[in-house]
């Protein structure tokens, strides 16, 4: 028995044992007990994970993967949560615990995994695994480049971005149409900022909305005060600018709101 992949939840399962091998040693497993596994599918990344000294527990919508789990992998039965991640309140499992986040993610919503990841990046020390490689690429991307974004900056204001390796469509069943790209994330020791957060995700999103414009334009919304507007950081596009240039913007759009 195998499960038939379904386009609509993203299946594109890893044929190549040694690529997945490599995928689950990207974690490493230092400050927590507990792994989730995000779309196990058939477990070609679970085996591995199985075989490590912490407790691996899989989340999965499909409910035909599920069966499949639960009869090929015994001692991983009472830690298969069928669930939508996006959905599922996770604490119902881990009780505010830390964990480390992997997978194979199903790109129709890897982008989404990870905003999700960064809502709940206080239990979330690491997290790797495998993306379109376009969406990897972006998340690892530094200021200056056409596809530095929302993603990037949000994400390394918190975590330490790494690229690992490229992964090409050959080795899924069914083969995806584009390039595959592992990374990790390691949460930064000083991943509590010196800005109001919330604040900082509203100024990112703003800002890249019309990522053509100058900071000046985009951030209109806001009704800054003339003084702050005219300060040359105004003048830039958003993607010229450095995570830390973003918090200390935001840290100064804070204050100017107050006064
Ligand atoms: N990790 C497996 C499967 C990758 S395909 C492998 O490498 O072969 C992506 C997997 O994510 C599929 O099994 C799919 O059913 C699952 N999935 C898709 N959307 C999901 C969601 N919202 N929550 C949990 N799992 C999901």
């Amino acid at each position: 028995m195998t499960v038939k992949a379904k386009k609509h939840l993203g299946q594109h399962f890893l044929t190549d044992e040694s690529i997945a091998e490599r995928i689950a040693n990207t974690l490493s497993l230092q400050g927590y007990d507990n792994v989730l596994e995000i779309g196990p599918g058939m477990g070609v990344l679970t085996k591995y994970l199985l075989q490590r000294k912490t407790k691996t527990h899989v989340i999965e919508i499909d409910t035909e993967s599920v069966e499949y789990l639960k009869a090929n992998y015994l001692n991983l039965a009472d830690r298969i949560i069928e669930k939508d991640f996006l959905k599922y309140d996770i604490n119902q499992v881990f009780n505010q615990q830390p964990f480390a986040i992997i997978g194979n993610y199903p790109y129709n919503i890897s982008s989404q995994i990870v905003f999700k990841t960064l809502e709940l990046r206080d239990q979330i020390p690491e997290f790797s695994g495998m993306f379109q490689k376009e969406v990897a690429e972006r998340i690892c991307e530094k200021e200056g480049s056409k596809t530095y974004g929302i993603l990037s900056v949000l994400t390394q204001a918190f975590y330490d971005a790494e690229y690992l390796f490229t992964v090409p469509p050959s080795v899924f069943n069914p083969p995806p149409k584009v390039d595959s790209g592992v990374l990790r994330l390691t949460r930064k020791d000083n991943y509590k900022l010196t800005c109001n957060e919330t604040l900082l995700f509203k100024v990112v999103k703003t800002a890249f909305q019309q990522r053509r414009k100058t900071l000046r334009n985009s951030l209109k919304t806001f009704n800054l005060s003339d003084n702050l507007r005219e300060d040359s950081i105004f003048g830039q596009r958003p993607e010229q600018l450095s995570v830390q240039q973003f918090i200390n913007l935001t840290t100064r759009i804070e204050q100017d709101l107050k006064t």
